[in-house]
């Protein structure tokens, strides 16, 4: 397999993982090349100075409860480097009131109706209590709308109230944009072998009562990882975007939008879904009509560095329940969800949901101003940023919509011999599920050579 030559189309954590275990695979004689655009690698892992300390504006944390971001730690020699929450829980923002994070749910979706309590009126209390006495049929394999499904149960305070402000948080989305199967694959596992209620699928789905913290991240922020892979893929970078791909013999040719031309035995596109649509639509249109219904949401972030002594309470954060006169979505006090450092707070703010235009459209001056008003009427606090960031992510966040799974599946059935895809709209959205995903798309391609 040396000699070869191999090109990765787009250089975040997925393209990035993908060419270093390309690297692992392939030996040091084949040529990786990279591309990407970008001013620097790591698309959504982009981590900056703010307030002097290290901040990261795209993601700035993974699931623990998924394997894979410790073992790529641990193989990368980065395990010490793993962070862990400080234990501080983030609060529900609804009925212009704080609430405590409900329990006992699977994204939301409760187990009991003690799960919302607070959250929720005494009808929907109520109709959560009586709902493994109704009558529920379910047929295997459906993927209805989460909004759908949990209106009917629980009704629509609990999709407003508890299921949204998760699925927004994850997704930029909302329970009427997001599947049953892609948000609570437990739960959808539980109803087809028969769960005899909503109710009891979520029992059964809950995630196994561990005492450990939910999520890591990075000392030193994602730019650490992005550092490591880099270094270990050996890749030369191409700072373009590829623009065209088509068949050379039994090679592949890449245009990049410099006009240049390269050639690779096998290609990896590591882009996000509406990225992948022109370049599949000549060699690929099963793929490329698959991947033209994969919508997204866009996003923008404002971080803030402010005083060390500015009193929030002691939450992780705040999620913004649906209908609530806020602009932001999510608020992450950062410097209470990993532990204070250095000599300012760090925190950050979310805007912008699938359907929304906000984070294209607003202006840098506005989404300050906003994250500003938003932190006086959730905390009752009026906030001096010491400085401030601005992060757009424009169609970033795929929505994983009813049936995403047999688009998905289509979209990979129809990729020629020696074309595979990594991304975040494949197999689940975070960061674990992208390092997943372009191992499996490098084990295709190896084993196609
Ligand atoms: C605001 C926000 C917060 C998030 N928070 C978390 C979190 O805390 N935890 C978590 O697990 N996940 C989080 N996520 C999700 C996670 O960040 C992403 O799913 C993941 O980083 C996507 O990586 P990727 O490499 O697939 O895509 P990207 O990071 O989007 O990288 C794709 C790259 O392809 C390049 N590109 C595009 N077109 C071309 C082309 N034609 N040619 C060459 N290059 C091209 C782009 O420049 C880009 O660098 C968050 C996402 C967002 C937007």
């Amino acid at each position: 397999m040396s000699r070869c030559s191999y090109c990765v189309v787009g250089g975040g954590v997925s393209g990035l993982t993908a060419a270093y275990r390309l690297r692992a695979a392939v030996g040091d004689d084949a040529t990786i090349t990279v591309f990407d655009p970008a001013d620097r690698l790591g698309g959504i892992l982009r981590t900056e100075l703010v307030g002097g300390q290290p901040m990261d504006l795209g993601a700035e944390a993974f699931v623990l409860r998924r394997p894979e971001m410790p073992a790529l730690l641990a193989e990368l020699g980065l395990a010490g480097r793993q962070r862990a929450t400080t234990g501080a829980r983030p609060l529900i923002y609804s009925g212009q009131q704080l609430h405590a994070l409900p329990s006992g749910t699977v994204v939301g979706i409760p187990s009991s109706a003690s799960s919302l309590a607070g959250l929720v009126d005494e009808a929907t209390t109520a109709r959560i209590e009586a709902e493994p006495g109704r009558p529920f049929s379910w047929r295997p394999g459906s993927d209805p709308a989460l909004a759908e499904l949990v209106a009917d149960r629980f009704g629509e305070q609990t999709v407003a109230r508890s299921v949204d402000p998760l699925l927004c948080g994850v997704y930029a989305g909302s329970a009427a944009t997001i599947g049953l199967r892609a948000a609570a694959p437990s739960v959808a596992a539980a109803l087809d072998h028969g769960a005899a209620s909503l109710t009891d699928a979520v029992r059964q789905g809950l995630p196994p009562a561990g005492d450990g913290p939910v999520f890591g991240a990075l000392d030193g922020g994602y730019q650490v990882l992005v550092d490591e892979l880099v270094a270990r893929s050996r890749a030369q970078r191409v700072r373009a975007a590829v623009v065209e791909i088509g068949r050379s013999g039994h090679c592949w040719e890449l245009h990049d939008e410099t006009g240049a031309r390269w050639h690779a035995d096998a290609v990896i596109l590591a882009i996000p879904a509406p990225r992948l649509v022109p370049l599949l639509d000549e060699i690929a249109p099963r793929s490329a009509a698959a991947a033209r219904r994969i919508t997204s949401a866009s996003s923008a972030v404002v971080a803030l560095a402010v005083p060390l002594d500015t009193p929030f309470p002691p939450c992780s954060g705040v999620l913004v329940a649906s209908g609530e006169r806020l602009r932001a979505k999510a608020i992450t006090l950062s410097s209470r969800k990993w532990g204070p450092r250095g000599d300012t707070q760090l925190l950050r703010l979310s805007f912008g949901r699938f359907g929304d235009d906000l984070a294209e459209r607003a202006s840098d001056e506005e989404l300050l101003a906003w994250a500003l008003d938003d932190l006086a009427t959730v905390f009752g606090v009026t906030v001096d940023p010491i400085e401030y960031r601005v992060q757009r992510w424009i169609e970033a966040m795929p929505q994983y919509g009813p049936g995403h799974a047999d688009l998905v599946a289509e979209v990979r059935a129809g990729l020629p011999s020696g074309v595979a895809v990594a991304g975040s709209y494949l197999d689940g959205i975070g960061v674990p599920a992208c390092v997943s995903a372009a191992g499996r798309a490098v084990a295709g391609i190896v084993e196609a050579l």
